[in-house]
């Protein structure tokens, strides 16, 4: 498998062609980035730490038979995956208030959802990733409503999948976002997941193991990823 031409280079991964049309090269990158890139950092070893978690946690999925874009991991930072046609979609579930909902809705920091909350953003960093709606969703014709459907579906079993395999490592999935693709009409679940795009919280001491770290800037976010990665990689 030859690594061929930059396709596109995100904020924090790289994607490149192969010899295969089917198959691209995802690099995840040392960058972080943060408020729509505001803040941006390269911290040393913060690729192969989303990586490893990122193809963990798809394989997790795929064992519990979700169809993620996961082919197999080339090494430390890269995996192989099925090239996808992206939905620009961010799917984001909810089962503890925090972040953006916490700042634009009355709801406290913590407070359990219960059913999950679905909410979906446009990907769109000219225009902050607004906020979706299922009619609006029709109208751009970003989705349609079978594929909106299986769309929120999977994304929660997939939250099922992840919070109870979190839950056993002494970890609350407050919330994460996916992305989806297509490929020969089926839906995969693309992109990455990884403490890049999730909420984890401690359960015992409710410390944030994840990007919120960053963000604040509260503590060692490289200690911090080290530390979750391992406690969620850890053989039983
Ligand atoms: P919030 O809407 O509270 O900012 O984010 C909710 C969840 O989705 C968080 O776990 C956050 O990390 C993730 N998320 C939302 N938007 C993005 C994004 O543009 N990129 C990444 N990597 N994660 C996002």
């Amino acid at each position: 498998m030859k690594q061929l031409k930059l396709l596109y280079a995100g904020k924090a991964k790289s994607v490149y062609r192969t010899e295969n049309p089917g198959e691209l090269v995802i690099k995840f990158r040392d960058d972080i980035t943060a408020f729509d890139g505001q803040k941006k950092d390269t911290l040393a070893e913060k690729g192969h730490l989303n990586a490893g978690v990122s193809a963990f946690f798809f394989g997790l999925l795929e064992k519990n038979g979700i169809n993620t874009h996961l082919i197999r991991k080339i090494d430390d930072t890269t995996m192989l995956a099925h090239h996808l046609a992206m939905i620009p979609l961010e799917v984001i579930v909810r089962n503890i208030a925090a972040g953006s909902m916490v700042k634009n809705y009355p709801v406290e920091k913590g407070t359990p959802l219960n059913p999950p909350v679905i909410v979906i953003d446009f990907k769109d960093d000219t225009r902050h990733d607004p906020m979706l709606n299922d009619d609006l969703i029709y109208a751009l014709k970003l989705a349609s409503p079978e594929e909106l459907h299986e769309l929120k579906r999977i994304a929660l079993e997939v939250n099922t999948v992840l919070r109870e395999y979190l839950a056993g490592r002494g970890i609350d999935l407050v919330d994460f976002k996916l992305e989806f693709g297509k490929k020969d009409g089926v839906i995969y679940v693309g992109d990455e997941i990884s403490m890049d795009s999730m909420r984890l919280w401690d359960k015992k001491t409710g410390e944030s193991l994840d990007k919120d770290v960053y963000r604040t800037g509260q503590g060692d976010v490289i200690t911090q990823y080290h530390h979750v990665a391992s406690r969620i990689m850890a053989e039983e």
